[in-house]
């Protein structure tokens, strides 16, 4: 089978799916993400979201939604922070794209207080008004195929039995295939043993999203670790308890990740009609939102602890050797919309 289908059924198999299947978030889980780091990275976003209604002219009604939500701590401190902004509330509607019924029901408990509607995919997302979307580590969940330059061309790798015994394992397929086609032109001359990586799933959620944005209006934000192309090197990975196993490791037991192409996703986004803003850095983007001021006014009504908790956290999320260099931000808006805040140039305000 193509690597997609592997991942697929490892992360998404009804019964024997790694997300369907349990919470695999925290110290205890497999892995830990920004939202679960630090209440301040949501605050951030949600804040960042309710600019972009102002800047829209504060709509009776727009959607707020969350693309593989997780635990639902992103949507709940979003909220939170929205609460400021009681007319943003009022007017927000908030859907969630979740996969996973165990996760759902987590995402439930979390975000008991609120009004929330649950759909599976952006093609059942409501279509009466404008949609402002997050993403925190979605699009790496999201199955990719990958090619493998040898002296006869691309082949595509693929997962299949092993000879002498029942483990999976990764071969050449015999001929090139059609996705093939898909692959950057500029790598033609890629030398032998490079791997190149594609992302059609992901695209093609993309394309669709970016269609709903451009007729609906709105903007999204994509957080997630990746480069900017051209795709080469294997960024496939599998993490249990926080430590790397093989990818073919007992499927469904590990999380499997892959890195995202901006570039790739941006060139989707473009195509649909959007403007997609350059790729930021987690940290830039943090803290041209205001991330040291929003830690020196938690640290304002800290215990000691709490103080210390604060401080490392920010430090994670922003420096370049904790995630703020590898993870990415990429913002994207209906061409009506005013540039984005913390990702493109702002234009002069009318002085108030
Ligand atoms: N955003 C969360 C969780 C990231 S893990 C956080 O930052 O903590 C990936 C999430 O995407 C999980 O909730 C998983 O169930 C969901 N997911 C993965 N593939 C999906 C798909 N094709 N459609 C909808 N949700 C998906």
């Amino acid at each position: 089978m193509t690597v997609a289908d592997f991942m697929g059924a490892a992360l998404g198999h009804p019964e024997y799916g790694y997300y369907m299947t349990r919470d695999p978030f925290g110290v205890d889980g497999d892995f830990t993400t920004a939202p679960e780091i630090s209440q301040m990275f949501g605050e951030l976003i949600g804040l960042w979201m309710v600019n972009c209604w102002q800047e829209m002219g504060a709509p009776d009604r727009v959607h707020l939604v969350e693309l593989g939500p997780g635990r639902g701590t992103l949507m709940a401190d979003m909220l939170r922070a929205a609460k400021r902004l009681p007319a943003f509330l009022d007017a927000a509607k908030v859907t969630l794209v979740e996969m996973s019924p165990t996760l759902s029901t987590v995402q439930e408990r979390t975000l008991e207080e609120h009004d929330i509607n649950w759909c599976s995919s952006v093609d059942a997302l409501p279509s009466d008004a404008p949609l402002l979307v997050a993403g925190n580590e979605f699009f790496d969940a999201i199955p990719i195929r990958q090619f493998r330059m040898t002296e006869s061309g691309w082949r595509e790798i693929l997962i299949a039995i092993g000879p002498e015994n029942d483990d999976l394992q990764p071969v050449l397929a015999p001929g090139s295939g059609p996705a093939i086609a898909l692959i950057d032109p500029s790598l033609s001359n890629a030398a032998i043993g490079t791997t190149a990586e594609i992302a059609p799933a992901s695209w093609d959620i993309a394309d669709r999203l970016a269609r709903r944005i451009a007729e609906q209006r709105g903007a999204a934000l994509f957080i997630d670790y990746g480069y900017d192309g051209p795709a080469t090197g294997d960024t496939l990975q599998a993490l249990r308890k926080h430590k790397p196993v093989p990818v073919t490791y007992e499927p469904g037991q590990s999380d499997i990740t892959a890195h995202v192409d901006f570039t790739a996703l941006r060139r989707v986004f473009s195509e649909a009609g959007l403007n997609a803003s350059p790729t930021a850095t987690q940290g830039a983007f943090l803290q041209a939102l205001g991330i040291d001021m929003r830690a020196r006014t938690l640290l304002q009504s800290a215990s000691p602890q709490q103080a210390k908790d604060i401080a490392s956290a920010r430090d994670r999320l922003i420096r370049d050797d904790g995630m703020g260099k590898l993870f990415k931000v990429i913002g994207v808006r209906h061409p009506d919309q005013p540039p984005l805040a913390g990702l493109e140039p702002q234009t002069d305000r009318d002085p108030i």
